[in-house]
C-alpha cells in the first residue's frame, strides 16, 4: 500500500501563515486517512516557523533562490529546513507520492507567487516540492488529485 505525504492544511490543520487552513474536502482523502496512508507535515512549521507569520514568496534570480517575508526577512533557511524535514519523512517511511498545496513557496508544484506580494503567480516550485521531486518523489497538488488518484491505483493492480 503505498504511503502519501500531504500537506498539514489540507487536513484542517491551521499551520498557514495567517492561521488558516485550506481544507481539501474530497472523499478519497478521507479513504486514504481511514487507510493510514497519509503522512502529514507542514514544512514551513517543521521548518521553526511561528502561527501566524509573516507572508513569504520566493524570489528567484540569478543567485541561488532566497525565501523573503512580506516585512523583509530572509526565511530561506526555515524554508529549507522544512524541505529536508519533509525528504526525511519520506525516505523512512518509504513515501514516492506527495500531494501538496498549489501555490505555496514550500508546497506549490506547478506555480508560486513571483516575489512581489503583488498576487501574481509564476510557473515554478515550492522549496519543498523542488527538493521532492529532485528526489523522485512524485509531488501533486489539489488541482492534480484526479491524477494521483490514478497513479495509485494504477502502481497497485
Ligand atoms: S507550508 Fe505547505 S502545509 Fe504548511 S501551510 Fe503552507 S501550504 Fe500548508
Amino acid at each position: 500500500m503505498q504511503k502519501i505525504l500531504i500537506s498539514s492544511c489540507f487536513l484542517g490543520n491551521k499551520v498557514r501563515f495567517d492561521g488558516k487552513t485550506k481544507t481539501l474536502i474530497d472523499p478519497q482523502i478521507a479513504t486514504w486517512q481511514q487507510q493510514g496512508r497519509l503522512l502529514v507535515i507542514c514544512p514551513e512549521t517543521a521548518g521553526g516557523l511561528a502561527v501566524p507569520r509573516p507572508r513569504a514568496e520566493l524570489l528567484a534570480g540569478n543567485v541561488a533562490e532566497r525565501v523573503i517575508d512580506e516585512l523583509g526577512n530572509d526565511v530561506t533557511k526555515p524554508f529549507q529546513q522544512g524541505a529536508n524535514a519533509a525528504l526525511a519523512l519520506c525516505q523512512q517511511q518509504h513515501i514516492k507520492y506527495a500531494l501538496l498545496k498549489e501555490y505555496s513557496p514550500s508546497c506549490g508544484s506547478s506555480e508560486v507567487y513571483d516575489g512581489h506580494f503583488q498576487g501574481k503567480k509564476i510557473i515554478g516550485m515550492g522549496v519543498t516540492a523542488k527538493l521532492l521531486t529532485a528526489s523522485g518523489i512524485k509531488v501533486y497538488s489539489e488541482l492534480t488529485l484526479a491524477k494521483l488518484m490514478s497513479d495509485i491505483v494504477n502502481i497497485e493492480m
